[in-house]
């Protein structure tokens, strides 16, 4: 092996609030020479991800946080140029959680096999990897069936959008909130958010209109009769307008709340949550590191829909994989930092060059 020189995405300080292109470095490091068992994988694309804004903060989480000075780790899709393991071949697709970085030296057991049939490749970081599995559990964990009408927060981006296919598969109204009208469009003409008779029905919805209409109204107008399910990726208002359209016995899918990640201090809870007693609501939370013991029957289930088609309100009959493609490892961070002013249609991904 030549020395390869790779470069990698540093944390180097703490953020307070929206982190900026300060709390990061372009680093280079030089790769050990490759030892009997390990394989030298080059990423062809990396995922950015809001979660890694908790483990940004250097205090205890639920994710240990990144350590200062050192390359940041999340999902990454890459393939071996390299083996001296007998399980993997040059040429072999896999996943990682080798995170922001050009190469790395690992062996077969931190990396997960992909196939190369399935394209394009980072639809394993997207509808078939980590924020596909989370919609899929996140629609498991509160039985949601057939006739359910189920809102979505966040519904454009990567998990919410998989959850709204998913949940049309799976015979449900689905009712889904984004920050453009962009993402309206891409929300009700290509995953079928739409109602039986018709696109001019308001199954989506731009929650920052101008003049701002309050959420509350706005999902009111969508579900009249009220809501059976909420899948929460945004908190704040969003969660608010839930608590008050769902219906007795609803459920809520907690997944992520973005709305709150760069607060400086914590905001308050929602002021209707009294709700969940009148109503005899139940409130789940997700982790998807808990659903990896699932992941192959995922990938089985979901890939045939992508690959074969079952998604009938999408114009091709197939799940979509949206993604927004960033080109270049010095682009990683802007791509990040994008997740938080709603740059990305679909699954945010940078592909590296
Ligand atoms: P997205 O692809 O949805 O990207 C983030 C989106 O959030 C943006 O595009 C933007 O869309 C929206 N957003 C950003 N800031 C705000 C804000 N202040 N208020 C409202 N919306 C905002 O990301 P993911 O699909 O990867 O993640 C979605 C959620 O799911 C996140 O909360 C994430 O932390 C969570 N998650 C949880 C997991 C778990 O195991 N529990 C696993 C994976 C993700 P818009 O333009 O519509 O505002």
């Amino acid at each position: 092996m030549t020395d390869i020189i790779s470069r990698e995405i540093q944390l180097i300080s703490h953020p307070t609030g929206m982190p900026t292109l300060n709390n990061f470095a372009l680093a280079q490091t030089k790769l050990e020479p490759l030892q009997a068992g390990q394989v030298l994988v080059r990423n062809l694309y990396i995922s950015v991800d809001p979660y890694m804004r908790g483990r940004m903060n250097g205090g205890k989480s639920y994710v240990p946080p990144f350590e200062l000075g050192q390359p940041m780790t999340g999902s990454a899709v890459g393939e071996v140029v390299e083996s001296r393991a007998e399980q993997l071949k040059t040429g072999d697709a896999v996943t990682s959680n080798y995170g922001w970085r050009e190469y790395f030296i690992a062996t077969p057991p931190e990396l997960h096999p992909v196939s190369r049939d399935i394209q394009p490749l980072s639809v394993h970081l997207g509808a078939l990897g980590m924020t596909g599995l989370t919609a899929w559990a996140g629609l498991y964990l509160v039985d949601v069936k057939a006739e359910d009408v189920i809102f979505i927060s966040g519904a454009a981006g990567a998990v919410g959008n998989v959850a709204g296919q998913l949940a049309k598969i799976r015979g449900c109204q689905v009712i889904g909130s984004a920050g453009s009208p962009e993402k309206v469009k891409f929300l009700k003409e290509e995953c079928g958010f739409v109602g039986e008779a018709s696109l001019e029905e308001n199954r989506a919805f731009d929650y920052k209109t101008s003049p701002v209409i309050p959420v509350i109204e706005q999902l009111n107008l969508a579900a009249p009769d009220g809501i059976d399910v909420y899948f929460d990726n945004v908190g704040g208002e969003m969660l608010e307008a839930a608590l008050s359209a769902l219906r007795v016995n609803g459920r809520i899918i907690a997944c992520g709340g973005i709305s709150g990640y760069n607060a400086e201090i914590p905001q308050p809870g929602p002021s209707n949550l009294f709700n969940i007693t009148t109503k005899r609501l139940t409130m789940k939370g997700l982790i998807v590191g808990d659903w990896l013991g699932c992941r192959a029957e995922f990938e089985q289930v979901v890939g045939d829909y992508y690959r074969f088609g079952k998604a009938q309100a999408t114009p091709t009959g197939k799940l979509k994989n949206k993604e927004t493609v960033v080109v270049g490892i010095d682009k990683a961070v802007s791509a990040f930092l994008g997740l938080f002013t709603g740059e990305n249609i679909g699954k945010m991904v940078v592909k590296l060059e």
